[in-house]
């Protein structure tokens, strides 16, 4: 079930071989990160020093990220507006985007959830996209899904893949 919904969201990262790596040993990268931290504050100040940037960097850092994933998926169903008639309770909620760097932005996602862009207007702050943009201009990202919310909202979407950044990467003002 699991694979299914990836193959269908998210085709291209199900074959990307990094990717699944990363989905298969995503604690690899946390503990590679814990042990340099923790030789890093040994050799700069001793074992308090360590434990110190392992708590911040590893732990505190963990736990605020997965209270901000939490946050979009319930203050993001019950407070804010909604500028899709999406069959969920998804809303756009500006002060979770700003916890979130533009995952807030919820309604336009559950639009479109293959778009790699959730703040959609000029007011919506997305500063995940805008990295993202900032990759792809630096050739660190390639193939930006962007999709068609509004298509998709009126029943257009012919159920072909969405444009890729390429075609309509700048083009593109909601
Ligand atoms: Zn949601």
């Amino acid at each position: 079930m699991r694979d299914a919904a990836l193959a269908r969201n998210v085709p291209d990262l199900l074959r990307d071989p990094f990717h699944r790596w990363l989905d298969k040993w995503h604690a690899i990268p946390l503990l590679m990160l814990a042990v340099v931290l923790a030789v890093w504050g040994i050799d700069g100040g001793g074992a308090f020093l360590a434990a110190s940037l392992v708590t911040w960097g590893i732990f505190l850092r963990t736990t605020v990220q997965l209270h901000g994933t939490w946050l979009v998926n319930s203050a993001a169903h019950t407070w804010g507006r909604r500028r899709f008639a999406t069959h969920d309770d998804s809303t756009n909620n500006w002060w979770v985007a700003l916890l979130t760097f533009g995952e807030g932005w919820h309604n336009n996602h559950h639009a479109n959830p293959r778009s790699v862009r959730h703040g959609l207007a000029w007011y919506e702050l997305d500063l995940n996209w805008l990295c993202i943009r900032a990759l792809h201009r630096v050739g660190l990202a390639k193939k930006l899904c962007l999709g068609s919310p509004v298509a998709r909202h009126s029943g257009k979407n012919s159920g072909a893949d969405p444009p890729v950044a390429s075609e309509m990467l700048f083009s593109e003002r909601k």
